[in-house]
């Protein structure tokens, strides 16, 4: 039965008061909750799973800010953690040993990074990294692949162009034709297209970008096959392999995807966890690409709050949960066995629905297919079950991300207890989705 729909009152009041401010009402586009229904929630507090919003109605938490909260809301150790800072400084623009104590966390248990810089979003870590392989290569082009997302500079906010010319084309106004020129833009999952990139411009690629696993346009999982290729291709052509792990690091393990794939990219990029809810982003690499950082080398980035000591404090606290034998273990496990009993659900009532799930990252995909692997597999004429599905989760206390593009996370906060009560309300989401 269609719950009644919980009151956004105040919640539509702070967001007319918010559009006098903000392009949107918002801080980011996605929070305008423009492909579901309603006004966007405004959120007041978080504790463990659970969110309570402007007009008190609270939720189970599976958007978990994005991906960062791995740990829940309000952990205690990493607010202790940051208290303890706030005490001492809040910046100091000079260097202190708790970048130190997170590098050394960070390094020592992750074998595919040699040497790091600290930066303070996602993007800024993307961006430091594509500028690298371009320093480090002498070449300008990169290659990315359509559904791949990896934050807003402008020589990645490019998708595939029209024609048989790879060429890619700006996605966001304002970005120069010159720079879509140098980003190439092909499919996921299709070798043919990406060796004729290396046939037309063959000495000119600095590197190709992936996401660790593609979690940005749904959860496209590729076959290890396909990655050893991506590897295999760039290193015969002198070219980098960046893995884009701002979603993935700290989340399929601490290792991320290079481990899940068993495979040395050349240079990598974290964000989301890795600040424990601070904002905190890194690129990092071998020893003798990093050395091309300024000021030990000719690429120059630099940050006023980079490597922020309250950010460090809470990325050292919150890393060090995560380091311990076991944790992803057992988040594996606890989202299988969730993901499992909607699945037999599904199955029961033949409904046209799939659930995509690695490490405690699950995806809900309206389709027939068994595997999606590339963007253009998703029906985007689908995503209207998905916006009935949110509509009905919110009205029973159950807060996803507000697009069916979006991946789900399950965090070591979320209880048995929440997540049964979840079961059931996606179970009756589903069923009205498909009336
Ligand atoms: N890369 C990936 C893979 C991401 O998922 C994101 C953010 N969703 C970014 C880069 C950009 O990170 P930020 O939003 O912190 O700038």
């Amino acid at each position: 039965m269609k719950a009644q729909d919980i009151s956004r009152e105040k919640s539509a009041e702070l967001f007319e008061k918010a559009k006098n401010y903000f392009p949107g009402g918002v801080n980011s586009p996605v929070r305008a909750f423009k492909s579901v229904y309603g006004t966007p929630l405004f959120i007041e507090r978080g504790d463990k799973a659970h969110l309570w919003d402007a007009d008190g109605n609270e939720f189970i938490d599976f958007c978990c800010s994005w991906g960062p909260l791995i740990l829940g809301h309000n952990n205690s150790e990493i607010r202790e953690a940051v208290q303890a800072q706030l005490a001492k400084g809040l910046s100091f623009g000079a260097p202190t040993a708790l970048e130190n104590e997170l590098a050394e966390l960070i390094i020592s248990n992750n074998k595919y990074v040699e040497k790091i810089r600290f930066v303070s979003s996602g993007t800024e870590a993307v961006m430091s990294a594509i500028r690298l392989a371009r320093g480090y290569t002498k070449r300008d082009k990169i290659v990315k692949f359509e559904g791949c997302y990896h934050g807003h500079s402008d020589s990645l906010l490019v998708k595939a162009g029209s024609g048989l010319v790879t060429f890619g084309e700006t996605s966001s106004a304002g970005v120069p034709k010159a720079f879509a020129d140098e980003t190439i833009v092909i499919g996921l999952n299709d070798k043919a297209a990406l060796e004729q990139v290396f046939v037309d411009f063959k000495d000119q690629i600095a590197a190709v970008i992936i996401e660790g696993v593609p979690a940005n346009n749904g959860l496209l999982i590729q076959d290890k096959a396909y990655i050893q290729f991506l590897r295999d291709i760039t290193k015969s052509n002198g070219s980098l392999l960046i893995f884009d792990e701002v979603i993935t690091g700290f989340r399929l393990g601490f290792e991320g995807a290079a481990k899940y794939y068993d495979i040395q990219p050349d240079i990598l990029t974290y964000g989301k966890i890795i600040g424990g809810g601070m904002p905190v982003g890194v690129y990092g690499a071998s020893a003798e690409i990093m050395g091309h950082i300024s000021p030990d080398g000719g690429v120059y980035q630099a940050g006023t709050l980079s490597g922020n000591p309250v950010a460090m404090a809470a990325g050292i606290a919150a890393l060090s949960i995560l380091a311990q034998p076991g944790f992803y273990e057992n988040q594996e496990k606890t989202t299988l066995a969730f993901v499992e009993e909607i699945r037999a659900f599904i199955a029961e009532n033949n409904l046209e629905v799939k659930i995509f799930t690695l490490g405690s990252i699950f995806w809900f995909a309206f389709t027939s297919l068994d595997k999606i692997q590339s963007a253009d597999q998703i029906e985007h004429e689908s995503m209207g079950k998905y916006k009935i599905m949110h509509r009905e989760l919110l009205n029973r206390g159950i807060y996803f991300g507000p697009s069916g593009y979006e991946v789900g996370f399950i965090s070591a906060a979320h209880t048995q207890e929440d997540l049964s009560t979840t079961i059931s309300a996606i179970k009756e989401a589903l069923l009205i989705a498909f009336e």
